[in-house]
């Protein structure tokens, strides 16, 4: 958004909390940020912009990240990564959310972590590569009768030639919906269990009607229909009837990610707000800086840090598949989010008008937040999720942690 650079100035100060990072690490976030600006020069992606030039831009940066090194930092050396701690792709995440919301997709697997993990050999070495030279991976869960109605999903499989299944149904609010170049799809396999698939987006069978976006409006966004598309039963995600578990572990690890990138996203915009601020009283339109907004500077500030690291808590949670990571995914990402979209909220109102037209940056992080308060998971059925996790017999009943008197270390007794 400015031309600060997030790694240094918002993520310097957190060195303390990412001890796994070495200091070759931190040089290689900067030097991610460096190549995204470089990226960013020739490639642009502002509101200003037509929507199929950013589209176009955003998978030209990807596969610019790539082609620098930068885009496969935290995966993991087994799926063709560089091997670095999961942690940075947290960092990552927030470095392009500081620069544009819809940059989300820029580094890492994203949802195509469900195919490094969870396919077999040979459809796994169809997609790693692609992914990993800049392909994007898309997600179609959502369907007409509701997103938050999983269970109730009608895309169904039927048996097919050859063993395979024809899988038939309509998918809505699917994000990168024309550039995605593969999709995990979500349906219901012939015994009526929920079940996921990898399946190639240019499979025949498969139809598109985007709807215009109000927010994350880089990617293309709408209906995926699928008519009998055939899928394979190497295709076929995990084991026989895994889909819930899935969704559940990898939304566990993708959430904070999403709460990383959209607290980037308010410290660009703080960022832009605070130099904003500074440039009127240099050039002496205001004397001296108001209370109120010194006080919105201060609170956001620690109310985007805090967050931060909930988040970066959630994501370490995740990595380690600790029982309680669905219960921080949950709330990282839904309080995450909240806070970044109310602090951005606050702080333009201190830019002046300036930061309400269509094609400012601050208005634009805001369409995006309110966007993704309702992407990847909605933010009052998560809260509700954690809610009943935290009154669940087995999270009571669970013994209170104990302090020892020798180390001063949490334990369980
Ligand atoms: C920008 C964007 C990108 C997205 N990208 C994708 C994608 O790539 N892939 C994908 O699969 N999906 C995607 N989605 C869809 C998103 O996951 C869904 O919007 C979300 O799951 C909610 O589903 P829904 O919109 O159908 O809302 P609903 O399920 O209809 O819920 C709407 C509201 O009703 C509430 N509600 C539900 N039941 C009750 C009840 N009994 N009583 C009272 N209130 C109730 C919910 O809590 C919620 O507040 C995207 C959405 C957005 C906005």
């Amino acid at each position: 958004m400015t031309g600060e650079a997030a790694a240094t100035r918002w993520l310097g100060p957190l060195r303390s909390a990412v001890s796994e990072l070495t200091d070759l690490d931190c040089a290689r976030l900067c030097r991610f940020e460096l190549v995204l600006r470089g990226l960013l020069e020739r490639y642009p992606v502002d509101a200003g912009l037509e929507a199929g030039v950013r589209s176009q831009h955003l998978r030209q940066i990807r596969c610019g990240l790539a082609e620098a090194g930068c885009l496969a930092l935290a995966v993991p050396a087994r799926h063709g990564g560089c091997g670095r701690p999961a942690v940075l792709q947290a960092l990552l995440q927030f470095i392009c959310g500081y620069h544009d919301v819809d940059l989300r997709d820029s580094s890492g697997l994203g949802h195509g972590q469900l195919i490094a993990e969870h396919t077999a050999p040979q459809v796994r070495d169809r997609w790693l590569p692609a992914l990993l030279a800049g392909a994007v991976p898309g997600i179609a869960i959502t369907e007409p009768h509701g997103g938050s109605q999983v269970h109730a999903t009608q895309t169904t499989a039927i048996p097919g030639r050859g063993g395979t299944w024809a899988v038939t149904g309509t998918k809505t609010w699917i994000s990168r919906l024309t550039e995605a170049a593969v999709f995990c799809v979500f349906f219901t396999d012939p015994g009526g269990r929920l079940c996921a698939a990898v399946i190639d987006a240019a499979s025949p069978g498969l139809a598109r009607r985007p709807i215009a976006p109000a927010g994350l409006s880089g990617w293309a966004w709408g209906e995926l229909r699928l008519h009998a598309v055939t899928v394979r039963p190497c295709d076929i995600l995990g084991g026989p009837g895994e889909g819930i578990q899935l969704l559940r572990e990898h939304f566990a690890r993708y959430r904070p990610l999403v709460a990383a990138t959209a607290l980037g996203a308010a410290a660009g915009v703080h960022d832009h707000t605070t130099a904003r601020l500074d440039a009127r009283r240099q050039a002496g339109t205001v004397t001296g800086l108001r209370d109120n907004a010194l006080i919105t500077l201060g609170r956001t500030y620690v109310q985007i840090n805090a967050a931060f690291l909930a988040a970066l808590t959630a994501q370490r949670l995740a990595e380690a598949r600790d029982p309680l990571a669905q219960l921080w995914g949950y709330a990282a990402k839904a309080h995450g989010t909240d806070a970044a979209y109310e602090a951005a909220s606050e702080l333009a109102l201190l830019t002046g008008a300036a930061g309400f037209t269509a094609d400012s940056g601050t208005a634009k992080a805001r369409r995006d937040l309110n966007a993704l308060l309702y992407a990847d998971g909605i933010h009052d059925s998560l809260y509700r999720s954690a809610g009943r996790s935290l009154t669940q017999p087995a999270y009571v009943s669970d013994p209170l942690p104990t302090v020892t008197t020798e180390d001063n270390n949490l334990v369980h007794t």
